[in-house]
């Protein structure tokens, strides 16, 4: 008998193991309630994907309801306990622009957490889903003053202002209401995460966020920072809450979030004892990492929490400070893994290539690589063409035990690097009608998704205590032809 690993292809990354069982759904990459049946089906709460595609069709995006609260409340519960002592709990603020719809801001309020816009649109999912203004944040680098009026009508808590110029626009517009606007203003630390590591620089060169280098402005060595800071103390219509940054996204270790508060928190106090001011909050944004392959390993959120509780601490008592209230803006880590996208495979086509590794000998020996296309695409999934991303993938239809084949699941679109799962062993016989699952699809997948080539858009299943319902339905041919005013509509 042959291992698992006497399959490996000379094609596929380092990183890529063979599975040692193709039909294993492997942790950490799925939603909580996702198992095989007996019979070898991928089932969500005992709801077979085939049951599943029967009902809604394919692509389709199965979100389990119950995982997405348990992160929900898990975050909330994790930076309350760590910060309790500090400053008697954490505001968790759910990042909508990873996945947005009703139903999820409903959650999100029904588990204690609050809720982040980034533009009108999200601000009409928020009132729609009857969220209290109070509970918003509204943030943006180009918010129009029509979103700035709907910010004050709806009385969102918080403005995160992202520029002087928006400072300025925001203080007009509010003192013109009569009114003050709550606000904060997102500052950019010169703490960049990327996926596993961070890095450091004093200068920033990036449309978010006002810098906090010494000499960015020339006006008497003030930094952009600082000049809000003293803006928004003497502008007329502006209550300054506090400070807020977001230093990345997908990041695994807290060592880039510690630095960022740091950072912030000598900032504030500098701030506070020059203009004789106190700023009640801190934000110190999202970013926390989830794992899209068995090779990513993101930390428990409790973990998290305690070492950035850890440095806010220390950095206050050093600093002689008083804590201000903490609030934090998760987003792919609440939504990320609590989904699967759905897809239905069609055509394979084998190609044979050559390793490009030097192992070869004479580099004309080429190995297979299994093309595997599915009914959706870029259009649900655009992450691999934008950031390169990895997923991974199994057979859910049925289990199998056929040798391991390195295989690459493609869309169906008029794109070579239309991919969405670039390396992935899959059994030797998958074949077309087989049902492929993709976890890791909760986060920016649906948020991101377009109509290229007049692809309708998938909807979104929520699977809770056994039941699967609509919460987005998806597109039609008619939604895709509505707004086509050239022929008229009949
Ligand atoms: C995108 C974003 C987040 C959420 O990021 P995640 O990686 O999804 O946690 C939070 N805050 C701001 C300002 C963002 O732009």
């Amino acid at each position: 008998m042959t291992t698992k690993a006497s399959h490996a292809s000379p094609l596929a990354p380092e990183w890529l193991a063979v599975p040692e069982d193709l039909n294993a759904l492997q942790a950490p990459l799925w939603a909580a309630g996702v198992d095989r049946t007996a019979e070898g089906e991928v089932a969500i709460d005992g709801i077979t994907v085939s049951e599943l595609k029967e009902q809604f069709g394919t692509p389709l995006f199965v979100m389990s309801e119950t995982d997405f609260r348990v992160r929900a409340r898990g975050f909330k519960d994790a930076f309350d306990a760590a910060f309790a002592d500090i400053c008697g709990g954490v505001d968790v603020y759910y990042a909508g622009k990873s996945f947005l719809c009703t139903a999820v801001a409903q959650w999100v309020a029904e588990e204690g957490l609050r809720l982040d816009t980034c533009s009108g649109g999200e601000l009409a999912v928020a009132a729609r889903a009857g969220i209290p203004g109070s509970k918003l944040s509204l943030h943006g680098n180009n918010k129009s003053d029509t979103e700035i009026n709907r910010a004050l009508d709806m009385k969102v808590g918080r403005i995160v202002v992202d520029s002087l110029d928006e400072l300025q626009r925001i203080a007009r517009i509010a003192s013109g209401r009569g009114e003050a606007a709550k606000i904060m203003l997102r500052l950019t630390p010169g703490v960049h995460a990327h996926t596993h590591e961070f890095i450091a620089t004093a200068h920033e060169d990036q449309k978010f966020g006002l810098s906090m280098a010494g000499d960015t402005t020339g006006e008497a060595g003030l930094s952009a920072a600082e000049e809000a800071v003293a803006a928004a103390v003497s502008a007329p219509g502006i209550e300054l809450l506090g400070l807020h940054c977001h230093i990345g996204s997908q990041i695994f270790e807290p060592d880039g979030f510690a630095l960022a508060a740091q950072k912030l928190l000598a900032f504030q106090a500098a701030m506070q004892g020059k203009y004789g001011i106190v700023m009640p909050e801190l934000d110190l944004g999202g970013g926390y990492g989830i794992a899209y392959t068995p090779v990513d390993t993101p930390r428990p959120a409790a973990e998290i929490a305690e070492a950035m509780a850890a440095v806010v601490r220390a950095t206050c008592a050093e600093l002689g400070m008083e804590a201000p209230r903490i609030s934090i803006e998760p987003g792919r880590a609440i939504v990320g893994s609590t989904t699967f996208t759905l897809y239905e495979v069609g055509t394979l086509k084998t190609v044979r290539v050559d390793s490009g590794n030097g192992q070869d000998g004479d580099g004309n020996v080429t190995y297979p690589r299994r093309y595997v296309s599915v009914d959706g695409g870029m259009s649900d999934n655009p992450r691999p063409v934008l950031y390169d991303a990895d997923y991974s993938a199994v057979l859910a239809s049925r289990g199998s035990v056929e040798e391991p084949q390195l295989s690459r699941v493609v869309g169906k679109h008029c794109e070579s690097g239309d991919i969405v799962v670039r390396d992935v062993y899959l059994p030797a016989d998958v074949a077309a009608g087989d049902l492929l699952a993709v976890p890791g699809t909760g986060a920016y997948c649906w948020a991101l998704s377009s109509n290229y080539n007049y692809l309708a858009r998938p909807g979104v299943v929520a699977v809770r205590d056994g039941a699967a319902r609509l919460i987005v339905r998806g597109e039609t041919e008619e939604d895709l032809l509505n707004r086509d005013m050239g022929v008229a509509n009949v």
